[in-house]
C-alpha cells in the first residue's frame, strides 16, 4: 500500500475510533422485516425504510422470480445500448401514471438519480436554491452540476422568495432551481408544496421535489406532490424504489420533454447498467399493489398514529412529525447513543441519530413503524421504551 494512503487511513480510522464515532455495521441474518435477527437475537425493527413491508412481500418475490426466469438475472447493458427491456419501459409508464405525469425515467438508485438528473439540467451558469436540511444525495447532485448553491432556511417560503428575487436581480444566472425533500426524514415534516408552487411560479423557478420518504406514504402512496394535488406544477417529481416500494432504484416523473432530455443527458442512465429484470418486475408489482389496495398504506398510518400517541403518553418528546416517522428526541449526544444501545439490548432495534446528521443537542432515536408491524410488536416496543426511559431518567 502507498505510504501516504496507509498513513491517511490509520490516522483517520484511529481518530474516529478514539472518539467513539466509528460505526460498526450490524449484519442482518435473514430478511428485513418488522422483526430482524442480529447475532442470533430477534429484535423488533424500528429502523427500516420498508414502510409498507414490501421488501419481503410474497407477491413481489414471485414477480421477481418470474421475471428472472423469463429475462435472466441481469439486463446485460446500459439502457442506451441494449439494456432496455420491455419491463423497464413498462415500469416507467406505470410510474408516470401513478405520479400523474406524462413520463418517467428509472435509475439504479435514488442517490444516482439525484446525481444524474440535477446535473443533466443545471450547469455552472445556473443557481440552485436548496433547503438547508436536504438529503446528502441532493447536496452532492447540486455540487456535481457546478451551479451556484444557495442555502434556503428550512421550509421558509419568505427566505426562498427573497433569495430567488436576489438571484434573479443579480443577472448572473440563466436558470434557477428550487430543490427540497418532500418529507424530511429526520423530523418527519412535510414540504409546503402549495407554498413552493406559488413561489416557483411567481419567480419562474424550476421545481424539484425529492420524495424518497413520501412515495408510498403520502398521497395514498403516490407521494407528497400528488397529496397536495400539484402533479402538473412540480417539474421534477423524484423518488426512490428502495424505501416504501421495497426494492431498489430511483426515478424522475415529469413532462415528456424533461424525460426525453434526461434519457440523453443523465450520466448514470447512459453509463451504468440498468435495473435487473427482477428489480423492475418487483417494482411494478409494488405499484400494482399500491394502486389496487390501500390497506398497507392505511395500516402504516394507523401504526404511526398509535406509536406516536403512546410514546407521547409515556412522556417522550416526539417532535412535530406529520408522517409515520417518529423521532424520540433525547437531546444530549452520549445519552442518545446510550438510550439506543439499551433499547437494542432490551429488544428494540431503533438507531440513534446525532450531530452532525441533526443539530447539536437534538440527538434522537428515530422510529420507523411500518405496515408490517402488528399491534403486539408495537406494544412490546412501548413497554421496552418505558423501561429504558425510566432507567435513564428521560421520562
Ligand atoms: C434515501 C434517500 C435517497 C436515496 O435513495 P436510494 O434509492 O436509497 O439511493 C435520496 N433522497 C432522499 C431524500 C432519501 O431519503
Amino acid at each position: 500500500m502507498s505510504k501516504a494512503l496507509d498513513s491517511f487511513l490509520s490516522r483517520n480510522l484511529d481518530e474516529l475510533k478514539s472518539k467513539g464515532l466509528y460505526n460498526e455495521i450490524d449484519v442482518l441474518e435473514g430478511a428485513n422485516g418488522p422483526k430482524i435477527t442480529i447475532r442470533g437475537r430477534q429484535l423488533i425493527n424500528l429502523s427500516s425504510n420498508n414502510y409498507l413491508g414490501l421488501a419481503n412481500d410474497a407477491r413481489l418475490k414471485a414477480a421477481a422470480v418470474e421475471a428472472t426466469e423469463k429475462y435472466g438475472v441481469g439486463a446485460g447493458a446500459v439502457r442506451t445500448i441494449n439494456g432496455t427491456m420491455d419491463i423497464h419501459t413498462e415500469l416507467e409508464k406505470k410510474l408516470a401514471r401513478f405520479k400523474g405525469t406524462e413520463a418517467a425515467i428509472v435509475f439504479q438508485s435514488g442517490f444516482n438519480c439525484n446525481m444524474g438528473a440535477i446535473s443533466a439540467v443545471m450547469t455552472k451558469n445556473d443557481a440552485i436554491l436548496s433547503d438547508e436540511l436536504n438529503h446528502a444525495s441532493i447536496i452532492d447532485g447540486c455540487r456535481l452540476s457546478g451551479a451556484k448553491i444557495i442555502r434556503v432556511k428550512h421550509q421558509d417560503m419568505e427566505d426562498l422568495r427573497e433569495k430567488a428575487k436576489e438571484a434573479k436581480l443579480s443577472g448572473l444566472y440563466e436558470k434557477i432551481m428550487y430543490i427540497s425533500d418532500g418529507v424530511f426524514s429526520m423530523d418527519g415534516d412535510v414540504a409546503n408544496i402549495p407554498g413552493i408552487v406559488e413561489v416557483c411560479k411567481e419567480q419562474d423557478l424550476i421545481s424539484y421535489i425529492d420524495d424518497a420518504h413520501g412515495s408510498g406514504v403520502m398521497g395514498h402512496g403516490a407521494g407528497t406532490v400528488k397529496h397536495f394535488g400539484h402533479a402538473k406544477d412540480i417539474d421534477f417529481q423524484m423518488g426512490t424504489l428502495s424505501k416504501a416500494i421495497g426494492v431498489v432504484g430511483g426515478y424522475v416523473a415529469g413532462s415528456q420533454d424533461l424525460i426525453d432530455w434526461l434519457k440523453v443527458r443523465a450520466r448514470p442512465f447512459l453509463f451504468s447498467t440498468s435495473l435487473t429484470p427482477a428489480n423492475a418486475a418487483a417494482c411494478m408489482e409494488a405499484i400494482r399493489i399500491m394502486e389496487e389496495d390501500g390497506s398497507l398504506h392505511d395500516k402504516l398510518w394507523e401504526n404511526g398514529r398509535f406509536l406516536k400517541a403512546e410514546l407521547k403518553k409515556l412522556g417522550f418528546n416526539i417532535g412535530n412529525s406529520e408522517t409515520p416517522i417518529t423521532p424520540v428526541i433525547i437531546g444530549e449526544e452520549t445519552l442518545t447513543q446510550k438510550f439506543s444501545r439499551r433499547l437494542i439490548e432490551e429488544g428494540v432495534y431503533a438507531k440513534s441519530i446525532v450531530f452532525p446528521t441533526v443539530p447539536m443537542g437534538t440527538g434522537r432515536v428515530r422510529n420507523m413503524p411500518t405496515a408490517a408491524h402488528s399491534r403486539e410488536m408495537l406494544e412490546e416496543a412501548l413497554r421496552i421504551y418505558e423501561r429504558v426511559g425510566k432507567e435513564l431518567g428521560v421520562i
